[in-house]
């Protein structure tokens, strides 16, 4: 419709955000919405929800990659609307839940899924380490400082044992975030991969007064290291640039995500660091944040060998020392970080110490109160 001067909300889209939630629930949920007794898991990658009118819905959990192709999603929707009436989720995780309302269904879909090879691997649920949830990377942001896909990969493969099984004590969620910018779920996971920048950015002063607004980028220097600069090459031109106070940068690459003219990725500067013994939930203890285990791995494509190691180290010390429910974080604070480190072989270094000027405000961050 035209818009309309004298009635101005006319016609007008006010929600443009995504679809109420409850539109795409399965029938099975709508009626039961609410009166969900208990679930439990029946076999690993296998979840059954129990209502209070004694209907049942089974989960069933299978891993994938996060960046899918078209030919897979229908693939999957094909499989849906065979054994589910078409109705399935995504999880936070990556994972996809097919839900099953007809009993009889369930056997036919577990043996079908498992009849395609390793396209459909069936777990992830309770004490395994379910889908790594990670964030873009080389693929498609702009200042990462490794691959996300690829890492994920590397590791997933090799732990792929603990997927469909629980042999763990508790579930172990991995995360990996290609810069600090962190838009992955790295402080608050079990195992964190975590791209690190070591280098201030590179100044292309030639391109800066062209593709740059300056008093934005010194605007979005979070420590304020970035100052303005008349700069002359060596026909004697001057150009309108900016300096980098280097003793003041933290790698950040906010400036680089204002300004193209300042490049943070350096093949010799970046790399991996791996944190541990962060998790979102509230049981037994409160929230906790991940804590830097190794400051740095150097960038290893295309199969991350030494990240896949200390991952596995760490893994297989705290499958056959913690306690039943007890979450790596957990198990950490019962043996203490000397003993971790002493345990997993990784090395205590000067960038553990954490000397931040405003770490006193965070360090008992929590969503648990107690009165
Ligand atoms: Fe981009 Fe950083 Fe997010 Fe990776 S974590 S996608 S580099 S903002
Ligand atoms: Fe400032 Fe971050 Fe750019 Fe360093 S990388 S100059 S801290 S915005």
């Amino acid at each position: 419709m035209p818009f309309d001067p004298n009635d101005i909300m006319k016609d007008r889209i006010t929600d443009i955000g995504p679809p109420k939630y409850d539109k795409f629930f399965p029938p099975i949920v709508k009626e039961n919405y609410g009166k969900w007794k208990y679930h439990e898991i029946i076999e690993p990658g296998v979840l059954l929800h129990v209502s209070e009118t004694g209907a049942k819905l089974y989960s069933v959990r299978v891993g994938t990659s996060r960046l899918v192709s078209v030919d897979y999603v229908r693939e999957v929707c094909d499989i849906a609307d065979k054994y589910c009436d078409g109705y399935l989720r995504w999880t936070t995780r990556n994972n996809i839940e097919f839900l099953v309302s007809d009993e009889s269904k369930l056997r036919p879909l577990i043996n079908d899924l498992k009849s395609r090879g390793n396209w459909f691997p069936i777990g992830g649920t309770g004490a395994s380490i379910t889908s790594i949830v990670h964030t873009q990377g080389w693929v498609h942001c702009h200042t990462p400082a490794i691959d996300a896909s690829g890492i994920v990969k590397s590791v997933m493969d090799d732990l792929f044992e603990y997927f469909g099984s629980h042999k763990l004590p508790a579930q172990v969620r991995i995360a990996l975030a290609c810069c600090l910018n962190m838009c992955g779920a790295v402080h608050c996971s079990d195992i964190a991969i975590l791209g690190v920048h070591r280098k201030p950015p590179f100044i292309e002063h030639d391109r800066v007064q062209n593709v740059c607004e300056i008093p934005l980028v010194i605007a979005a220097c979070p420590t304020a290291a970035i100052k303005p600069k008349k700069v002359a090459d060596e026909s004697g031109k001057e150009y309108k640039s900016v300096e980098i106070n280097e003793a003041r940068c933290m790698f950040c690459g906010n400036c680089y995500t204002m300004c193209p003219a300042l490049p943070i990725a350096d093949q010799d500067g970046d790399g991996v660091a791996i944190w541990v013994g962060g998790k979102v939930s509230n049981s037994r203890v409160a929230p906790m944040f991940s804590k830097l285990a190794v400051p740095y791995i150097p960038n290893e494509p295309p199969r991350w060998p030494t990240v896949v190691k200390t991952i596995r180290k760490i893994v297989e010390v705290y499958a056959s020392d913690g306690r039943r429910y007890e979450r790596i974080g957990e198990w950490i604070n019962r043996i203490g970080w000397e003993r971790f480190f002493e345990k997993t072989g990784l090395e205590f270094r000067h960038e553990h110490i954490d000397d931040y000027r405003l770490a006193m405000t965070t360090w008992r961050t929590t969503t648990q109160f107690k009165f």
